[in-house]
């Protein structure tokens, strides 16, 4: 291949511009020509695009969000829409693409490469519900910061006997309320994955108040319910102080990590070397420390099995032997 091109499309996450650094000067590097598409499928449909050149991707790495900028976009769900792109890509004489993204912008990618441009997605969503790859770009960054939020919320908490409900991200994906539910020695966690029980909180609430326990960090997935309502339901059994926060977008924000950065570098390069091949319609991931590629549509058919073993450990570990909150 002589020409590609490269996009960030669906949610931002930290690392995405260290997987386009990468690949960019991979690419260069192996004597391809790279054009940047801005916003997302958004911006092809729009032909927002540019070349990229070594110094277009210079101190990005160390940044969050996207330089490409990102964004959703209906038209391109439609046959006629990636018809249209597809036309783009080939006036511009671009012979693949790389898609960085979650579930749905793999759709997209798998649409291009049907339509006979070979296209390779690279996983960047902080949720961590790609089940093909044990780890997407951003989720280590999104934990980092969260973890920083426990501990502030930790000391206010302990100061005053209280406890407090912290909302964090992941949509159907209980992977950040675990996560950094272990990592920050969350008393309760409450994910998608396991059915939400309140009587079940404010009975290991009440037990953890009768060792003399009077504060504490309840973690709860998106998914699996909404802080301020939730706090609403367990003051209404009188016996708790009881805050709540949602952290919001700030969890998406943030200079990447070391792994996102890891991550975003190995993976952009790997995705070049495919296209550098003549391959498409396939995924990158990280499996076992290893990095590797499989078909799109195999790897977004297989369903992201909960760590059991690591939420069954978190109740172990808990203080006070609070439990996490399962069915
Ligand atoms: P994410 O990639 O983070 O899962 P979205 O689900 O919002 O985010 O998808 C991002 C974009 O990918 C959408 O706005 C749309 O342009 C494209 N996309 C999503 N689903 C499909 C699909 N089934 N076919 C083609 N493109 C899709």
């Amino acid at each position: 291949m002589k020409k590609i091109a490269i996009l960030t499309s669906g949610g931002d996450a930290p690392g995405m511009n260290a997987a386009i650094r990468a690949a960019v000067r991979y690419a260069i590097y192996v004597d391809m020509e790279v054009i940047g598409i801005a916003r997302g499928y958004q911006g092809l449909l729009d032909e927002q695009m540019y070349n990229m050149d070594m110094r277009s991707v210079a101190d990005i790495i160390q940044r969050g969000g996207t330089i490409l900028r990102t964004a959703r976009c209906p038209e391109f769900v439609t046959k006629e829409g990636q018809k249209k792109g597809v036309e783009i890509l080939r006036k511009n004489d671009i012979d693949g693409v790389i898609v960085i993204g979650g579930d749905g912008s793999f759709m997209g990618a798998k649409a291009l490469s049907e339509l006979g441009i070979p296209t390779i997605g690279i996983p960047g969503t902080i949720d961590n519900d790609l089940a093909y790859t044990d780890y997407s770009i951003g989720f280590d960054t999104a934990c980092n910061t969260i973890l920083d939020a426990i501990n502030k919320i930790r000391d206010t908490m302990t100061s005053h006997e209280r406890f407090s409900i912290i909302e964090v991200m992941g949509r159907h994906c209980g992977d950040l309320a675990l996560y950094t539910g272990v990592g920050g020695g969350a008393e309760i966690i409450i994910v998608p994955e396991h059915k939400l029980d309140i009587e079940k909180v404010c009975e290991k609430m009440r037990d953890s108040k009768k060792r003399g326990k009077m504060s504490g960090i309840i973690l709860l997935a998106e998914g699996a319910g909404h802080a301020h309502s939730l706090a609403e339901e367990i003051k209404k059994h009188g016996e708790f102080s009881i805050r709540s926060s949602v952290l919001g977008h700030l969890q998406r924000g943030g200079s990447p990590s070391m792994k996102d950065r890891y991550l975003g570098t190995n993976m952009g390069v790997y995705a070049v070397k495919l296209l550098e091949q003549g391959i498409g319609n396939r995924i990158v991931g990280i499996r076992d420390n290893k990095f590797y590629d499989m078909d799109i549509v195999e790897g977004c058919a297989m369903k992201k099995e909960f760590n059991i073993d690591l939420y069954n450990l978190a109740g172990i570990v808990a203080r006070n032997n609070m439990i996490t909150i399962g069915n």
